[in-house]
């Protein structure tokens, strides 16, 4: 690449590469996905110090038309696409939704959403799959990790998961609002295992539960197999419908709200501030817990507010947390929040249950954060998405009947559509099937099923993927109709 600079003008040096390189990727003689030169080439070929080089790339990083890649150098980014969308005309029916006994449909589930994933082919917008982020660097850090460690790796160790680990996610929630200490965490086997740790503590058989309807159905199948019984509060587009929630806390007196504060799975709702007050005030009023699941903190492309459990200062909230979302599901790495008398209850019951979560896995988890890889590996995800998610946004707009409504999410990886009542969701499944794109009926996100017709759509896909099947399922949604 070459690039003039003029020695004697006012205008710094690093700015010149800068433009020069802006010109480039604007005439489009650099093309998304392109590499730069490599700092030190770029250095020596323009002859400037490196840390000239690496300004001009930050401005540009910063400017948001490069990204870097960990140990593989910077490359460029995809242009924007336009948001067509920035306001939600969800607003859902909002029926509460009593279930004294319910069925598990998460295995099912989950199994067939693993082998639409593993079909070539298949465009899976069903499943809670992370779109793979080119984790590159992950085998090398991972390797570090192994090196660094070396024969503690493969002993024994703490139930409540390495020091080191617990220390470097405390700093990370502190940054995030939430003011913690590595002897309030506990790792746990990816955050499904926290929620079945902390739901079999504080849960018995007969106990109501309140959950949001929808929710994730990982855990009302856990609530089903432990026994309880469900309280399915609406959400809304603000999160869930407290003036409900406090008729039935009264009505009901129940054990513990399990909520998806943020990014919420499956509607990408995230509460606001003052939502998440009233939430807490309304649990201690009626002396009920809180289970708070963060799973996908961190994907957020707009600011959002601080965990519910930041606002707690008696103890009501549990926290849990994942990497499954960010890094890789595979590793199994997650984490709870436990101030007060439960944490050691809750570290015995890990110590029951496993042990403690592999070593080798939380020292490349713990190798990750310490490397500084994580933050900058998050920014790229959080425009991946926002990308991902306007594609989104701008298929549904074309291809969608003005009768469907969706979500507008400010991060996650989901969004959440309601179909027309008159919809066989079945039908509408399998028809989507024999066209290769996979979808789930999404009345499996509701306490027994007993939802309105929806579907909960992954958009952490490429742009054109995402485009092919949404054309799909718009075309097959007229079909219906007509
Ligand atoms: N909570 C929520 C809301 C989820 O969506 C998921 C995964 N889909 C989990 C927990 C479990 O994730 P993991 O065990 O991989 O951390």
């Amino acid at each position: 690449m070459k690039i003039p600079l003029d020695r004697n003008s006012a205008q710094a040096v690093y700015l010149q590469i800068r433009d020069r390189i802006r010109r480039l990727i604007e005439s489009g003689a650099l093309q998304p996905g392109d590499q730069l030169p490599s700092i030190r080439s770029l250095a020596e070929s323009t002859r400037v110090n490196k840390l000239t080089v690496i300004e001009a790339y930050s401005v540009l990083e910063a400017d948001g038309l490069v990204y870097a890649r960990p140990g593989a150098g910077y490359f460029v980014s995809v242009p924007p696409i336009a948001c067509p969308q920035s306001t939600s005309h969800f607003a859902p029916p909002q029926e509460v939704i009593l279930s004294e006994q319910q069925g598990g449909s998460f295995f099912n589930v989950y199994m067939a959403s693993l082998s639409a994933h593993q079909h070539t082919g298949m465009i899976n917008l069903s499943g809670g799959f992370p779109e793979d982020s080119g984790l590159e660097d992950l085998q090398r850090i991972a390797r570090r990790a192994m090196n660094q460690v070396g024969s503690t790796l493969f002993n024994y160790d703490l139930p409540q998961g390495q020091l080191t680990l617990r220390q470097q996610i405390a700093r990370m929630l502190v940054q995030r609002g939430l003011e913690v200490t590595p002897e309030n965490l506990i790792i746990t086997n990816g955050s499904k295992q926290g929620l079945s740790l902390a739901l079999h503590y504080y849960v018995q058989p007969g106990d109501w539960v309140i959950v949001e309807s929808p929710t994730y159905h990982g855990v009302l199948d856990i609530l089903s197999s432990l026994k309880a019984r469900v309280i399915g509060i609406p959400m809304t587009a603000e999160g869930m419908n407290l003036e409900l929630l406090e008729q039935y806390l009264h009505t009901h007196r129940p054990k513990l709200i399990y909520t998806i504060s943020t990014l919420h799975n499956p509607t990408g709702v995230t509460t606001s501030q003052a939502h998440r007050s009233l939430l807490l005030r309304l649990a201690q009023r009626y002396h009920c817990l809180i289970l708070e699941d963060n799973a996908y903190e961190g994907l957020n492309f707009e600011p959002v507010p601080p965990p519910i459990k930041a606002l707690d200062q008696q103890d009501v909230v549990t926290y849990i947390g994942t990497f499954s979302k960010t890094l890789m599901p595979g590793i199994r790495v997650g984490y709870m929040v436990v101030t007060g008398e439960h944490y050691q209850p809750l570290v015995e019951r890990k110590l029951l249950h496993d042990l403690h979560v592999s070593t080798v896995s939380q020292a490349i988890i713990s190798e990750y954060l310490a490397s500084g890889h994580y933050r900058r590996h998050l920014a790229h995800l959080q425009s991946k998405h926002q990308q991902s998610r306007n594609a989104m946004l701008s298929a549904l707009e074309r291809y969608f009947p003005a009768e469907v409504s969706w979500t507008v999410p400010n991060g996650g990886i989901f969004l959440w559509v309601q179909l027309p009542s008159n919809l066989s969701m079945p039908a509408f499944c399998q028809a989507a099937l024999s066209h290769n794109v996979f979808i789930t009926d999404g009345t499996y996100c509701f306490p027994n099923h007993q939802g309105y017709n929806a579907m909960r759509l992954n958009f952490s896909h490429k742009p054109e993927v995402i485009e092919q099947g949404i054309s799909i399922l718009g075309g097959l949604l007229k079909d219906y109709q007509s």
